[in-house]
């Protein structure tokens, strides 16, 4: 049996991890879930699965998962220490699918005891890719990506020499405003950035796709995962969501990885690895797709993705402060207290700002530098809001 927990359990991902689960329940150990506020969701997950501990996110909540899991033999348990005291656990296969940068504390302490980590949450990579990679390395444990995109590179490259890879080109759907006229995009309200043409997400990646926040997040983890140069790092718009990335070798060869939209092939090619296990997802029948449609990345309308580069050039904590920004902004966006656009605006000038504090930017990258800049980042983007507000 082999043992595993999954962090994030109760949202998108983690709930694909667990359809995943549940259809071969008995070759599972389950040893920790965690979750947020769906209580009954967390509580009921754990009791059928059997998980040795429950974490919800909020101490406020403690009391309530208690309640739902009285009797069960499944343990409660709440807030940030005991998220990391359960990510300590012993387990073989861990899922990292909490949304945004409070997943990097718990991936380093998966990481630390030998767990294989399917990453979902590219945020972590992103705020600390150096940090979680060289924290593998000492552990000798291995990062999987689980993003869709990384994932098709990352089968893209199975018996290839890295010295043959020229590019790598990551697709994206060009999300919700994809074909809207540019002058309009400042009214964008919160329900239409809120769907996605072709992928059924949480809210915020969601958002992050209308923006292409995403994709600037997943030209860094690229960088992180595979080692490129930034100049071999290509985003492609492809409005059918079917090719999810190419690798392009010396030979002009460009090898695509093609399938359904469905996260559980990403999940499954993680949880598998290094096998190819049957899995429950669509087969593609390309004859009644009809045709792939690509397009360049428009600059005007997806400012996140030329900060993402920005950020790749700049390196040290650069990373923490774009991704931090760019959450807290997405709080205010949600909120209802700034405009679509005012995102990147925001985050741009965050950087600037936090660029002239070099000595900040180029503190070595430990989890308690990390988690500073994160918090620096959130107050100046808080101010810069201010601003645009007042
Ligand atoms: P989601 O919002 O559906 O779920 C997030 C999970 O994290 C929930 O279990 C929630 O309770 C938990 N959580 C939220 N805030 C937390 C906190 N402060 N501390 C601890 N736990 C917290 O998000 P999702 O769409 O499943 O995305 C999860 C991660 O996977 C993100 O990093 C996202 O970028 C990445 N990802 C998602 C998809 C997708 O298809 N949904 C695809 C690629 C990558
Ligand atoms: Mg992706």
């Amino acid at each position: 049996m082999r043992r595993i927990s999954i962090f994030g359990a109760t949202g998108s991902i983690g709930q694909n991890t667990i359809d995943l689960i549940r259809r071969d329940a008995q070759a599972y150990d389950v040893a920790a879930l965690s979750g947020g506020s769906n209580i009954a969701l967390l509580a009921a997950d754990a009791m059928e699965l059997r998980a040795d501990i429950a974490v919800t996110a909020f101490p406020d909540r403690l009391d309530d998962l208690k309640a739902a899991l009285a009797g069960s033999g499944v343990e409660a348990a709440a807030g940030p220490a005991a998220l990391l005291e359960a990510a300590s656990r012993p387990a073989d296969w861990v899922m990292s699918a909490i949304v945004g940068s409070a997943g990097l504390a718990p991936g380093l302490k998966a990481l630390e005891q030998g767990a294989a980590l399917a990453l979902a949450n590219k945020e972590s990579l992103v705020c600390a890719g150096a940090l979680l990679l060289e924290t593998a390395r000492r552990h000798n444990a291995r990062i999987l990506p689980v993003d869709s995109e990384h994932s098709a590179v990352f089968q893209g490259l199975v018996g290839e020499d890295m010295d043959a890879v020229e590019r790598i080109i990551i697709t994206a759907s060009g999300g919700a405003f994809r074909d809207w006229p540019l002058e309009d995009l400042p009214e964008a309200s919160l329900a239409q950035a809120s769907s996605h043409p072709n992928w059924d997400m949480g809210q915020r990646i969601t958002i992050d796709s209308a923006s292409m926040f995403n994709k600037a997040l997943e030209v860094i983890e690229t960088r992180e995962f595979f080692g490129v140069r930034p100049d071999q790092i290509e985003v492609l718009v492809h409005p059918e969501s079917l090719v999810h990335a190419l690798v392009g070798f010396r030979d002009g060869a460009l090898m695509a990885h093609v399938g359904a939209p469905d996260m559980r092939h990403a999940i499954g090619y993680a949880l598998n690895w290094p096998e190819r296990k049957q899995l429950p997802v669509d087969r593609l029948d390309l004859a009644r797709a009809g045709q792939l449609n690509f397009r360049a990345p428009d600059d005007t309308r997806y400012p996140a993705l030329r900060l993402a580069y920005e950020v790749l050039e700049r390196g040290g904590l650069m990373g923490a402060v774009f991704n931090a920004a760019k959450e807290r902004a997405l709080d205010h966006f949600i909120a209802g207290r700034c405009r679509f656009t005012d995102m990147a605006a925001t985050v741009e000038e965050v950087m600037a700002r936090m660029d002239a504090q070099s000595d900040l930017i180029d503190a070595a990258m430990t989890l308690d530098n990390v988690s500073q800049m994160d918090h620096l980042a959130r107050q100046r983007a808080d101010e810069v809001l201010m601003q645009k507000a007042g």
